[in-house]
Parts: C-alpha cells; structure tokens; sequence
C-alpha cells in the first residue's frame, strides 16, 4: 500500500451527535400536524391498519390528533404497540403502513403516518411520567424474558397488563437491544430508545442487566418462574473467512452503530469500505459519512437487484454520498499492523447462476477500516437441553401464541424469524405476552 489512511478522532458529545446525526424526518409542527391528519380519510377497513404487524388503528389515532386529542391519540397507538414511539421512527413504513395507505390509487401522496404517530407518542412522552395503563393486582406469576430488545419489552409490557410479573435479563449495559444499540441515530436516537424504556419500567417490569444467560442460568430461571420468554435475538455478525480478517481496523456493522451511539468508537478512518448490501450495512455506511469520512463504499457479490436493503435506503445512501461497487468480492484484507486496504476481485455469474472469478480482475483499495454487514449468526447455544425445536437456527413456535415445542417456554423476535423490522418483534412479543397469559390461566 502506498500513502498511509488517515483517521479523525470522534468527540461524539450530545451536541455534536445531533448535528452530525439529526432527524432524518423532522417532527411535524403542531398546525402541519393536524393540516396532514385532515388529510387521511378515515377508511373503514383500513388498509393502513392491516399492513401494521401491531395493527394499530391508524384512522382512530389520526382523528384524535385532528381534534385535538394527543394523549388519546397516543393511548390508541400504545393500547396496540407499547414500543408506539421508536417503530414511528424506525419502521420502513414505504412498504406497510405508508405503502398501502389508499391515497396512492388517486395518484396522491399517502398520509404521513410516521411523522403523526411520532407526534402523538413525542406529546405523550414530553408529558412526563406517564404510563398507558394501570397493571391489574398481581396474580401470583412470574415470567424471566432472556434479552432485552423489543420483543421482550413488548412481551413484558403484555404481561402487565394481566398482573403477571416480568423480568428481563441481559448481558449488556442498557436495555433496547437493537433499538438502542442497532439502529441509526438519525432514526432513533439512543435517548428516545431509553425513555420509551423508561415507561415500561413504570409498568413494574424488572430488569437486571450485565446478566449473561447461559444453558447453567437459564435452568435456574426456569425453575424459578412460571415461564420463560426468549428474547435474545440475533448472534455475532458473520465473518468473510479471508486472510487479514482480525487485523485492527475491521469491525462489523453492528459493532460501528453501537460504537457511535454509545461513545465507545474513538476515531473514523477517512476511507470506509463496508461489505454487505443489506439495511444495516447501509445504516453503518451513512454514519461513517456522518462521523467525517470522506470516502465510503460498500462493496456487494451480486448487483442491486439482489441486494436485500430496501430501495429507499438505497436511494438514502446515494444521497449520503456512498458509492457502491457491484459484482466485487474480497479475498483478502491486507495490512501488517492494523487495515491498509481490501483485495477485491471482480465477479461475474455463471450459466449456472452461481459467482465466479473473472479471471486476472484482482485489485487492491485503500481503505483504513473494513465494516463486515454479511449477515448475522443465530444465538441459540445457550438454550442446551431445555428441549426446544431449532429449524435452520430459528426457535420453532406455534406463531399464534409464540409457545415453543417446550410448553414452559415461549419466544419472539429475531431469535424466530432469522431478523425481520421491530415492529415484527413488537407483534411477536405481544402476541407470546397473551400466550403465556392464557397458558398460565390469567385472560
Ligand atoms: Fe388514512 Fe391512508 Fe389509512 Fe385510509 S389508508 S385510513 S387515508 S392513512
């Protein structure tokens, strides 16, 4: 490699995050609000409604902001979604709620769903201490949730609801998994993530964190609860299995946006190669623009057609400044020290449909940090003999009631469906919290 990459040094201090990081929809204000909430026509049947994962009654909660009513609008977003604010922020609402609202059959734009659903639950929350519901006595049970991301806040919250207690367990510092951890700032800031937490907490869910579950913990939970929820998510980003792959400098996705968010990532290389072409490579790929470095790209075996990033995300990068190199796989990631560069080669697909070499096509790039986005592991090793059924690395349950093929134990989330939005883990989760509830004889 010839001239050194040079790196800036990142002083992400609350100020400074919000410039480099702000709202990617800004907030409506009040009068825009409620211009846009006339707009919607209160379908009955309403397509916007079925498209939800949490079928929150959109019609209702937009009439409600259209006269004036912000904490009844936001009590009917929560009464279906208990995470109501971070999936305003973090669904890809293009292709549910928004995507199927019926202003696109009159060549209209469709209602702006997300930024009223943002509105209502930003009221809701800036009013303080406020909870969506008062838990009924307590009946007696208790329920342990391993992970502390969204299907088991929203699985604990349920559980509330019919005066069952809950306690969720995880090995990190702050609860939200993904949401506080995974997704971009400009979406969800880390503080969003952790109020909305907050009101869950009031509920009188329990949370013990630093707490790693393994196969020895998880038998003693289970003996101490009336049942269990498994929460845990998704495992370790894949690796590339190229030479190189552990020098300083290569990180993954998962690892960056965390890194930003929590302060714990110090510097940015000014060239950022990120490997992959899926949602959450293209989140990594806007923040290391965002933090200061001057060329990013990500690099992708096939072409844009099969990348699994949604097409507006992908548009969203362009517009960041991200460049995309198609038809390029790495065999190996050179430097001595730390990363100095990436050896691409270029690819092209056979009769047979499968990638091959072109032959002669290897060069090298110049890149300070490699960003892995390949796709994540499953995570269910520490499950050991509790007798639940694994198909492809996903915990198998009946979908109705998230119970699993051990009737004491139920689950949700990524862990089941191999990674899917949160709002698919918030439906899961609530629909696993009425499960347990009916299983353990409460509603
Ligand atoms: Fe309103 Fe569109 Fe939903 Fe109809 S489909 S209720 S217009 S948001």
């Amino acid at each position: 490699m010839s001239e050194p990459v040079t790196f800036h040094k990142l002083s992400p201090t609350p100020p400074e995050m919000a410039a480099k990081f702000g709202d990617l929809h800004p907030p409506f204000e009040q009068q825009a609000a409620v211009v846009e909430s006339n707009r919607c026509l209160y379908c009955f049947d309403a397509p916007c409604m079925t498209a939800c994962p949490t079928h929150i009654d959109v019609p209702k909660f937009i009439k409600k902001i259209a006269t004036g009513n912000l904490a009844g609008s936001a009590q009917a977003i929560l009464d279906a979604n208990i995470l109501g604010a971070s999936c305003s922020r973090a669904c890809p609402v293009d292709v549910l709620c928004e995507g199927s609202c019926v202003m696109h059959r009159y060549n209209k734009q469709p209602i702006e769903i997300a930024r009223l659903q943002r509105f209502a639950m930003d009221a809701f929350h800036a009013a303080g201490d406020r909870v969506p519901f008062v838990p009924p006595a307590a009946s007696g049970k208790c329920v342990a949730l391993i992970g502390a991301g969204p299907a088991s806040l929203a699985c604990a919250a349920e559980l509330r609801r019919h005066g069952i207690a809950a306690t969720i367990y995880d090995a990190r510092p702050l609860p939200g998994g993904l949401n506080s951890y995974g997704i971009a700032e400009y979406k969800l800031p880390l503080a969003e993530s952790l109020r909305e937490i907050d009101m869950i907490r009031r509920l009188g869910v329990e949370f013990h964190f630093g707490t790693t579950v393994d196969s020895a913990r998880l038998k003693k939970l289970e003996a101490a609860h009336d049942a269990v929820f498994i929460g845990a998510g998704l495992g370790a980003i894949h690796k590339l299995g190229v030479a190189g792959e552990d020098l300083p400098g290569v990180t993954n996705a998962l690892d960056l946006i965390a890194g930003y968010k929590t302060g714990a990532l110090t510097h940015i290389s000014e060239r950022v190669a990120v490997i992959g072409a899926g949602n959450t490579a293209i989140d990594a790929a806007n923040a290391a623009v965002r933090l200061g470095a001057e060329e990013v790209f990500m690099v992708y075996r096939r072409g844009p057609e099969q990348m699994s990033a949604f097409s507006f995300e992908y548009e969203h990068a362009k517009q960041e400044g991200v460049r995309f190199h198609w038809y390029k796989g790495i065999t190996a990631i050179e430097g001595t020290d730390r990363v100095d560069g990436i050896r691409v080669t270029s690819l092209e697909v056979s009769s047979d449909g499968s990638l091959v070499a072109v032959a002669s096509s290897e060069f090298s790039v110049r890149v300070g940090m490699v960003v892995l986005a390949i796709g994540q592991a499953t995570h269910t090793g520490f499950l050991g003999d509790a007798g639940l059924t694994i198909e492809r690395g996903r915990i198998v349950i009946d979908r109705a009631t998230g119970q699993t093929s051990n009737a004491k134990y139920f689950a949700g989330g990524d862990c089941t469906n191999g990674g899917r939005e949160v709002v698919d883990a918030v439906a899961d989760g609530k629909r696993a919290g009425r499960g347990i509830a009916a299983w353990l004889g409460g509603k």
